[in-house]
């Protein structure tokens, strides 16, 4: 699974660390941020708050998974407004994000993703009234879990932020190896 992992990483130049699952601060004053609905999208996915349920369970999961990797990925924009150029990046890193997960699902262990952004697999979402649609798919938002993303690409040497008129997106992937479940 993690030379599959690495291997995708590497056919896509995407720049990446690999982190203690445990080593993750979760902060729960960035779910208020959350709550505070700034995206539009609290209230609107089964990714999101309230339809993930119960963060600390989540959380809870993550930690402890024995091995995790961060990646990234940089687009330029126009300006710092260019909202199209931002989309454009966030859908490109999540599309490598979904093609590894197909992946990955094919394969011996356990793996668990961390988005950029909430769910767009699917316009509108089934949410609230019917059952996601893919859940194997569907990823958690990590804003959703009020992850710290600077704090752990502080800690795993990887740069948060490239310089103005540029936008950096992460995502996370929880792995291990050789067990049969699945989530
Ligand atoms: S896969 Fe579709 S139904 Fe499930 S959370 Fe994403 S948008 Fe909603």
């Amino acid at each position: 699974m993690k030379s599959t992992i690495l291997g995708f990483l590497e056919d896509h130049h995407l720049s990446w660390a690999a982190f203690q699952p445990s080593d993750l601060v979760f902060r729960d004053v960035f779910l208020q941020d959350c709550a505070a609905n700034h995206c539009g999208k609290y209230g609107k996915t089964w990714t999101c708050p309230p339809g993930i349920g119960d963060v600390n369970v989540h959380r809870s999961l993550l930690s402890a998974f024995p091995e995790a990797i961060l990646f990234l990925q940089v687009f330029p924009l126009e300006d710092p407004y260019d909202v199209d150029g931002m989309d454009v990046g966030r859908k490109t890193i999540m599309n490598h994000a979904y093609t590894l997960s197909d992946r990955l699902r094919k394969e011996p262990g356990e793996a668990m993703f961390l988005a950029a952004g909430s769910c767009e697999l699917c316009h509108p979402c089934s949410y609230p009234e019917k059952p996601c649609r893919f859940p194997e798919k569907a990823m958690i938002s990590m804003e959703a879990l009020g992850v710290d993303v600077y704090d752990i690409a502080k800690k795993t040497g990887l740069k948060y932020y490239h310089g103005p008129n540029t936008v950096t997106y992460f995502v996370m992937v929880f792995f291990r190896e050789g067990s049969p479940c699945r989530r």
